[in-house]
């Protein structure tokens, strides 16, 4: 498919997908472009995960009871689907991104490792984005946290870490998280569009 507003590095595709290790900043860094970037279309995942307060249906998920996400399984409405955290489901829904896709969109999936694997493996031609942290240290810094886990579960989620930053060559590009505007204009540079100017400091 050529053409269409988001075609701007040499793969030729509306779709990019961003995904990384856990704790990085991907919904931070997706919060900023639902913001600022109107021109982005970004994916609204469907989930059975409990809506947190301050969250709407159809604009940071589609909240789904475990049946109605079975169901939707069973009619293969998802272009991926994971178990993210051992807990809760989580799916794109191919219909609307593929209408996106179809339209010349600039389409964004903020979605898991596993999510992301599953895409290349049906749109190989999509453009791949892995978010890093800006080092080793302060990942272990995000990801301890205020120190609330036990020493077993800390060092759980250092191993989980160390095996997800280990993806990184699977991706086409690498953005490095080491400030949330600076990353998202990034990444929609790298979607082919036109990063917003910024204002000067206030
Ligand atoms: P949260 O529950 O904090 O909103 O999201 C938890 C994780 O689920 C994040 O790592 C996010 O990237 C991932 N996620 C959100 N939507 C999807 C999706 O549609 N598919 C997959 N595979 N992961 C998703």
């Amino acid at each position: 498919m050529d053409g269409g507003r988001a075609e701007g590095t040499s793969k030729h595709t509306g779709l990019t997908v961003l995904a990384g290790p856990t704790a990085v900043g991907k919904g931070t860094v997706s919060t900023y472009i639902r913001d600022t970037y109107p021109e982005v279309w970004l994916s609204v995942s469907a989930t059975t995960r409990p809506a947190r307060p301050g969250e709407q249906e159809g604009v940071h998920y589609f909240f789904k009871s475990p049946e109605e996400f079975d169901r939707l399984v069973e009619e293969g409405a998802f272009l991926e689907w994971a178990v993210v955290h051992g807990r809760n489901r989580y799916g794109t829904l191919r219909a609307s991104v593929e209408d996106a896709i179809a339209k010349g969109k600039a389409v964004l999936l903020e979605i898991d490792l596993q999510g992301a694997r599953q895409v290349k493996a049906a749109m190989p031609e999509a453009r791949f984005v892995f978010l890093a942290p800006p080092t080793w240290e302060e990942m272990v810094r995000r990801l301890v946290g205020r120190g609330t886990e036990s020493p077993e579960e800390q060092q759980a989620r250092l191993e989980t870490a160390k095996i997800e930053l280990a993806a990184e060559p699977e991706f086409d590009f690498t953005v490095v998280n080491d400030d949330v505007r600076r990353a998202a204009d990034e990444l929609v540079s790298l979607m082919g569009l036109t990063p917003h100017a910024r204002q000067s400091a206030r």
